[in-house]
C-alpha cells in the first residue's frame, strides 16, 4: 500500500474525541500532502494538517499521540511526517504572525491550504536553540546554566526540554517528580527552579518508557510546549535539542520563528562531530547559527585549582573557523558543575562559584549570546 493509503486507511479507524465518528468521516483532517524536501536526499515528506476546533488540550494530546502512535507504527520508521494544525476558534495565545491570515474563514475542503506559517510567541522575544552532534557533551547543562546566566544579566530566560531521547531538565534542574498542571484557561503552568520556568518531554513521558516518538509527535507537543504553556513575558526562551541531525530543525522551523542555535561540542568530539552537516541542517532550514561552545575545554584540578588543557586546546575554535561560525567561548570541565547538575541545583545558582573559571566562563558566553542578538536584531530593523 501507498503511504497516502496507509494514512487514510488508519484515519478511518482513529475515532475523534469530540465527536466520536472516525477522522474520515469528519471535518478534522484538511490536507495530507507528500512532497520531497528540497534538499539532498530528497528525502519523502508527509505533512498531516488539521484543525483543532471543538478539542480541550486533554483531546488534543490524546487525539495527536493516536496519530502519531498508528501512523509511527503504519509507516516504515525513516518516514518523516509532521502533523499540524489551526485552530480558529481559541487562536492559541500570542500565536499572531507575520502574514498569517486571522479571519474566521472555513477551509474549502477541495482547496489545499497553505501550511502555517512558522509564528512567533509574542510574549516571547527570542528563541534560541541549543543543539549538539551527540549526547553526553554537556549540552542540557549548557542550556541550564546559560539561562541563569542570562537571568543574572536581567534577561529573563525560560527553557524547553525537547531532547526526546534523553529530556534531563527535570534533573538537573531538580524538579524530577513535579508534573506540571493547567490554569483556568487550560493553559500548561509552566515548572520554576532557580528563577527559571521551564517545560520538559520528560514531564509527560516515563523516565522507562521507549522513545517512539518522532517528527510527527515532535512536531504536535513542540507546537503545545510553545503555544499552550503560559511563559509569560520573556527575553529568551532556550529549548533544549535532542542530539544529533534529526527531524527536529525541521519541525520547529515550520512551527515558530527561531532566532539562533548555538552548538555545544567537547573538544574530543569536534573531529567525530559532523559539525558542517549540523550546521548546514539549521541553515537550511534558516535558523541563523549564533556560534559553537566547547565544554570540557581544559581540566580544573580540585587540589591544584590549575587549569589543564587535557585535549590540547582551540579543537572546537579552529572547527568553528573552518566552518565560518562564530566561536563562543570555552567552559572548563570541573567536578563541581556534575555533581552539582546531580543535585540539581545548577552550578551558576550558586553564588559560592562566584568568580571560578566555569562561573566567568558563562558570564562571558551569555553576555557574547545577548550582544550578538541583539546585533542581529538591530540589522534586521535595518
Ligand atoms: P547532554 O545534554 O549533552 O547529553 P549533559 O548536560 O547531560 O549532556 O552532561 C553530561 C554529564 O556531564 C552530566 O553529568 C553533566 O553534569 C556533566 N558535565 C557537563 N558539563 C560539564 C563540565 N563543564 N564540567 C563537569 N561536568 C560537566
Amino acid at each position: 500500500m501507498e503511504k497516502l493509503e496507509k494514512i487514510q486507511a488508519a484515519f478511518k479507524e482513529i475515532i475523534d474525541p469530540s465527536t466520536d465518528h472516525s477522522l474520515a468521516e469528519g471535518q478534522r483532517i484538511i490536507n495530507i500532502e507528500v512532497k520531497r524536501s528540497d534538499t539532498p536526499p530528497h528525502q519523502e515528506q508527509i505533512f498531516i494538517h488539521y484543525q483543532r476546533d471543538g478539542l480541550d488540550i486533554g483531546m488534543k494530546r490524546e487525539l495527536e499521540g493516536i496519530i502519531v502512535e498508528r501512523l509511527g507504527r503504519d509507516l516504515d520508521p525513516d518516514t518523516f511526517f509532521l502533523l499540524s494544525h489551526s485552530e480558529h476558534q481559541q487562536p492559541p495565545a500570542g500565536t499572531p504572525s507575520k502574514g498569517e491570515d486571522h479571519s474566521d474563514h472555513q477551509h474549502d475542503d477541495h482547496q489545499a491550504p497553505e501550511m502555517n506559517a512558522p509564528a512567533r510567541v509574542d510574549s516571547i522575544k527570542r528563541i534560541i536553540v541549543i543543539a549538539s552532534g551527540k549526547g553526553g557533551v554537556g549540552k542540557s547543562s549548557f542550556a541550564v546554566n546559560l539561562a541563569i546566566s542570562l537571568n543574572q544579566l536581567g534577561k529573563k530566560s525560560a527553557l524547553l526540554d525537547a531532547d526526546i531521547y534523553g529530556p534531563s531538565l527535570p534533573m538537573l534542574l531538580g524538579k524530577r517528580d513535579v508534573k506540571p498542571i493547567a490554569n483556568k484557561d487550560g493553559k500548561v503552568i509552566p515548572i520554576l527552579s532557580h528563577g527559571i520556568k521551564f517545560i520538559s518531554f520528560g514531564h509527560f513521558v516515563g523516565e522507562d518508557e521507549p522513545v517512539i516518538w518522532r517528527g510527527p509527535m515532535l512536531g504536535g507537543v513542540l507546537k503545545q510546549f510553545l503555544f499552550d504553556v503560559d511563559w509569560g513575558e520573556l527575553d529568551y526562551l532556550l529549548i533544549d535539542m535532542p542530539p544529533g541531525t534529526g527531524d527536529m530543525p525541521l519541525s520547529l522551523s515550520q512551527i515558530v520563528e527561531v532566532d539562533g542555535s548555538i552548538i555545544i561540542s567537547t573538544p574530543q568530539d569536534v573531529a567525530l562531530l559532523d559539525s558542517r552537516k549540523g550546521l548546514n541542517m539549521f541553515s537550511q532550514v534558516n535558523i541563523p547559527v549564533l556560534g559553537m561552545v566547547e565544554n570540557m575545554s581544559s581540566f580544573i584540578c580540585d587540589g591544584c585549582d590549575k587549569e589543564h588543557m587535557l585535549f590540547g586546546s582551540g579543537g572546537v575554535q579552529k572547527a568553528a573557523t573552518d566552518l565560518s561560525a562564530k566561536y563562543l567561548g570555552g567552559i572548563p570541565f570541573e567536578k563541581e558543575l556534575g555533581l552539582s547538575s546531580d543535585r540539581g541545583e545548577p552550578y551558576m545558582s550558586n553564588p559560592a562559584y562566584s568568580e571560578r573559571p566555569v562561573w566567568n566562563a558563562y558570564k562571558n558566553i551569555a553576555r557574547e549570546i545577548d550582544q550578538l542578538v541583539e546585533v542581529g536584531a538591530a540589522a534586521s530593523h535595518n
